[in-house]
């Protein structure tokens, strides 16, 4: 029998759903049931929303330090249980351990770096224009706040959103993705572990439409943090608009990679490699898009199909395993989709890959060759499309100036990356491609949680996660006037 997992509402955890179950199936095994999940609706949103909203009358006054401590015991809880969290996750979403246990110790990262915040959560201390008087501002929760995850960082996103939120004094509900909810109970139970009074942290599985939706519509909740793709984004912020909720969008991506004439190939290749297949290309950062010098195309070109031919594809659990499965049928099916249209394309070029992996011990999963189209022009759907699979289209250029032009042919700006050691055009290259993160010599994925994470134009509405400016989303400012003057003093007219 597999494991029945449950809903936590104002700290009970209810295995029971209003609309029945749902099953967790691992994606390189598809007849393994993760475990089983409450379908749940409006029924459970209503109740997880309104035990958010009385633990919050408590949370928020519990001193911010000490709010800090509880997220820091998380923290080292992951760091005992780092190993079976991993498993559990590269079980019910199929990438490889080395990339899981990566995404656990950004949860961690995170934890320790919120816990900092708590004794932090800097406000600016002013002169005031009228004698006897101080001005300061002050950082204050904005009470209930909405989560909603995709399934490709089941623990990082998750973490990423509510530790800063708890930390400032909100309380949370949370839909995970319907692909991976286990990695999300599993944070709840650390959280309670860890101290966590009951109603602050509250996990509702179930679908888009069935829990996301009317999460988003609830009247009690201030602020939803959404991560995942562009038309669901473009969705939940008509409803926070009209609702005048704050909202935070992180949406999808058309990363590209640069590799110019003067580049360290070799090194430029292992970064092509790791930031086009890493989770077999589902990162919302991942390289979509490679962009080559026309002087060292075909070299370059050789060497990475031969490297990317050689990839191993399977179980992410085992050790040997460099790329792990599809999450799921649906993706799969988009994903060759987006590799017929490009072997239409006029003249794009299949350098690599494009089928589906369907013997052995790719029988019960969802498995792709890694895949590459050259000869890619920004005339093509390959070219703008985010495809979120292990699907790589080659450009080439003829300048640099021409690489910048083609990188920001994009409707996204997340990620980017320039390979080069001309430093002149390493920091030109810093200043006009237009997106949230830019590497020197680095592949497009890689973000440490110290700086600010997101992107411009179409991936992001100007919000960040991460480091100190995710706290401007969970938090609204007060500004304070103190006037011990003892008199009536008028701003901007009693000043002489
Ligand atoms: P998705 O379909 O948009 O799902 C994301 C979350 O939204 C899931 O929990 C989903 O629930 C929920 N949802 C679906 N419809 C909803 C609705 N009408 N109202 C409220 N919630 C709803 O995205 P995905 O396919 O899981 O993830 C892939 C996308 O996420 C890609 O576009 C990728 O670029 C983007 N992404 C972006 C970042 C970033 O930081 N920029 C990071 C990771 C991923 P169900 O699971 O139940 O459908
Ligand atoms: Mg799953």
């Amino acid at each position: 029998m597999a494991k029945r997992y449950g809903n936590l509402i104002g700290g009970k955890w209810i295995t029971q759903g209003s609309k029945g179950t749902l099953e967790n199936r691992n994606p390189a095994n598809d007849r393994e049931i993760v475990g089983i999940f409450p379908q749940s609706g409006i029924k459970e949103v209503n109740a997880a929303v309104s035990a958010a909203k009385k633990a919050f009358e408590k949370w928020r006054l519990v001193p911010a330090p000490k709010r800090g401590e509880i997220i820091k015991r998380a923290g080292d809880l992951m760091v005992k249980y780092k190993e079976e969290l991993a498993k559990l996750e590269t079980r019910e979403m199929g990438k490889i351990l080395d990339e899981t246990r990566g995404d656990v110790q950004e949860g961690i990262d995170t934890a320790y770096y919120m816990a900092g915040e708590g004794r932090r959560m800097f406000g600016d201390t002013v002169p005031c224009e009228l004698p006897n008087k101080t001005g300061f501002s002050i950082r204050q929760p904005v009470g209930v706040c909405g989560m909603i995850t995709p399934w490709n960082f089941p623990m990082a996103i998750p973490t990423w959103k509510a530790f800063p939120a708890l930390v400032c004094g909100n309380t949370v509900v949370i839909k995970p993705a319907t692909d991976t909810p286990a990695t999300v109970v599993r944070l709840g139970e650390i959280l309670e572990e860890a101290g966590l009074p009951p109603g602050c942290f509250n996990i509702i599985c179930g679908s888009g439409s069935g829990v996301g939706a009317p999460l988003c519509e609830h009247p009690d909740v201030r602020a939803i943090s959404f991560t995942g793709s562009t038309n669901v984004g473009a969705q939940i912020a008509e409803v926070c608009g009209r609702l005048n909720k704050k909202v935070s969008l992180e949406m999808g991506g058309k990363n590209a990679q640069i590799v110019m004439d003067d580049a360290d190939l070799d090194l430029a290749l292992q970064g092509a490699l790791w930031g086009a297949f890493g989770t077999s290309g589902q990162r919302c950062t991942a390289t979509s898009r490679l962009i080559l010098h026309k002087k060292i195309a075909k070299k370059f070109i050789a060497m990475l199909v031969k490297e990317a031919s050689k990839l191993r594809v399977g179980n992410g659990l085992d050790a040997k395993t460099q790329m792990g499965p599809i999450v799921n049928e649906s993706a799969m099916k988009g994903i060759l989709e987006y590799i017929r249209i490009g072997k239409e394309e006029d003249k794009a070029t299949l350098a690599l890959g494009g089928k589906q992996l369907k013997r052995g011990n790719h029988a019960k999963g969802w498995f792709l060759e890694p895949t590459i189209f050259t000869g890619v022009t920004h005339k093509m759907r390959i070219f703008w499309e985010e495809i979120f699979g292990p699907v790589l289209s080659v450009i080439e250029v003829k300048s640099f100036d021409e690489a910048i032009e083609r990188i920001n042919q994009s409707h996204f700006g997340l990620s980017s990356s320039i390979y080069t050691r001309d430093v002149n055009r390493a920091f030109a290259a810093i200043r006009d491609i237009e997106a949230g993160i830019t590497y020197i010599n680095g592949p497009t994925i890689g973000a440490e949680i110290q700086l600010p994470f997101g992107g411009v134009k179409g991936t992001g509405n100007g919000h960040r996660e991460s480091s100190h400016t995710v706290l401007d989303m969970f938090t609204e400012w007060k500004s304070v006037y103190v006037d011990f003057s003892g008199q009536l003093q008028r701003a901007q007219i009693d000043t002489e």
